[in-house]
């Protein structure tokens, strides 16, 4: 069902006829009101539901409703629309902005970025281009700056605000191909060292990048699963000796699967004797710098050559925000620069080495600044600080609560993940930690994830999602002591 204009008599008519429709696209402030007065108290409504809502729901056949809606001519009413949202979106799955989501890593998401992002939407400022964004060209770049000084990059450096840590980490790989120029004959002998804790988007952006058949060299860890620098060091004389091309290395600070943080400074000599890149993925790990109690373990940052950090991580923000930093402008502008007929009046002095549409491979893109600047500026940093040194704590506080509880617990965590499994007095212990953690998630109460280290599963605890308190950790512990009794009573 189509809506025809009227026929009309001549052209402007026609126009006006058809303005009359679209214009329905740009309500006045009473229509405004009408949409965001609905929007607003659903939010809230949502937000005042989250301490008793549950933090994972199984059943996901309510998202197939959004399938009996689809688009058409005719308007629907805010109401259905929210009420919609709210059974096919809201409800089925995991709720990542819970405090009991402590699976992967969480990060909750604050009101005052939703603002930023409503704000960066209604005005739809460009931050690609400082000729037609100076403002929010400069709100990133300095954002950007804050994040480089906080890993001791000078004040040259480069970077840009992507979507989230793989494309973060997708940009960095690029740079590293053409900074040390890297061609098509050159990839088959390239080689990059890292460690199984690396993050497998590290893997994935390689592939991206044309960087397929490089060689992978995984290196030994220690007991912490942290990269062995000696064992860096002979891998690159072996493979040079071998006629391979070292290339780059990739260190993690706060891996996500155990929260190890490699001995950055080390690895930093190393990669500096032998020429290679020096990359560090700290996504996951980055904010933690703020804290003074862990700031010891990221020594050396600043030798790298490229950092990424997930301001949707570790600031606590909603997904949509990972950042990267690199040392060389030049690097990153030779990997990410663009000609363009239609853009020639943007150029001023040939180059516009500090636009980030020439330090990325995004043009038209969301303004992503102002979801980090406005929380920043309105709770100041002491906030986001106290709050990452809640979780370390919180985790810590897990970590000897759990073990108390009879769990077998991982290492003494560096950050805010932790591992732990029970192993039971009969029986496979694996397959009842699997069955332990499908039972959680049944219940929903709370979120927990497993993973496998040397072929044994362990249950994860991520702490970093900006609503988990003490309370939570405590009903994590409940919900954990409460499954694993009802398991061995019914296995006993
Ligand atoms: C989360 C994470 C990534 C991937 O980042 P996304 O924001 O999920 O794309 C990469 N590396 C590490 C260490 C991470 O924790």
């Amino acid at each position: 069902m189509t809506e025809q204009a009227r026929p009309a008599t001549d052209v402007t008519e026609e126009i006006r006829e058809l303005e009359r429709i679209a214009r329905r696209l740009e309500p006045d402030r009473d229509g405004r009101a009408g949409l965001l007065g609905p929007v607003a108290a659903h939010a809230d409504d949502f937000l005042d539901g989250l301490v008793d809502a549950p933090a994972f729901v199984a059943d996901k056949a309510p998202a197939r409703e959004l399938r009996d809606h689809d688009v058409r001519d005719a308007p629907r009413g805010l109401e259905e629309v929210l009420e919609i949202y709210r059974r096919a979106v809201e409800e089925p799955g995991l709720k990542p902005a819970s405090g009991r989501h402590v699976a992967y890593i969480p990060g909750g998401g604050i009101y005052a970025a939703a603002l930023g992002d409503f704000l960066a939407a209604v005005t739809n400022d460009y931050a690609g281009i400082r000729f037609t964004g100076a403002g929010a060209v400069e709100m990133e770049n300095q954002l950007i700056r804050w994040m480089a000084e906080l890993v001791g990059y000078p004040a040259d450096a480069a970077g840009n605000l992507a979507s989230g840590g793989s494309i973060a980490n997708l940009i960095a790989v690029v740079t590293a191909r053409e900074a040390h120029d890297l061609g098509p004959e050159d990839v088959s002998r390239a080689v990059v060292y890292l460690t199984e804790q690396a993050h497998h988007c590290v893997d994935k952006a390689l592939r991206i990048a044309g960087l397929g058949s490089c060689r992978l060299r995984y290196l030994a860890m220690d007991e912490g699963r942290r990269m062995l620098p000696e064992a860096l060091d002979r891998a690159v004389e072996e493979d040079r000796a071998a006629g391979l091309r070292p290339w780059m290395v990739v260190a993690s600070a706060g891996t996500t699967d155990v929260g190890a943080v490699d001995p950055l400074a080390e690895i930093g000599r190393v990669a500096r004797a032998h020429g290679l890149w020096y990359h560090v993925d700290a996504a996951y790990g980055g904010f933690f710098l703020l804290c003074p109690e862990v700031r010891h373990l990221f020594r050396g940052i600043g030798s790298s050559d490229s950092v990424v950090v997930d301001p949707h991580k570790g600031l606590f923000l909603p997904y949509g925000l990972g950042a990267v930093v690199v040392k060389d402008r030049d690097a990153m502008h030779r990997a990410h620069r663009y000609r363009a007929a239609y853009m020639q009046d943007a150029v001023v002095d040939g180059r516009v080495v500090d636009d980030p549409a020439e330090l990325s491979p995004e043009l038209s893109k969301h303004f992503r600044g102002l979801r980090m600047w406005l929380p920043l500026m309105v709770h100041g940093l002491a906030p986001f600080r106290a709050g990452l040194r809640e979780k370390l704590r919180l985790t810590r506080y897990f970590h000897r609560k759990v073990g108390q509880l009879g769990f077998q617990t991982g290492p003494e965590p560096e950050l805010s993940v932790t591992t732990y499994r029970w192993v039971p007095e009969h029986g496979d212990a694996d397959a009842f930690n699997r069955r332990l953690v499908e039972r959680i998630h049944e219940d929903g109460r709370v979120f927990v994830s497993s993973t496998t280290l040397d072929g044994t599963v362990w249950l994860r605890l991520a702490v970093l999602s900006v609503r988990t308190h003490l309370e939570d950790v405590d009903r994590v512990l409940r919900v954990l002591e409460e499954t694993v009794a009802g398991l061995a009573e019914r296995e006993g």
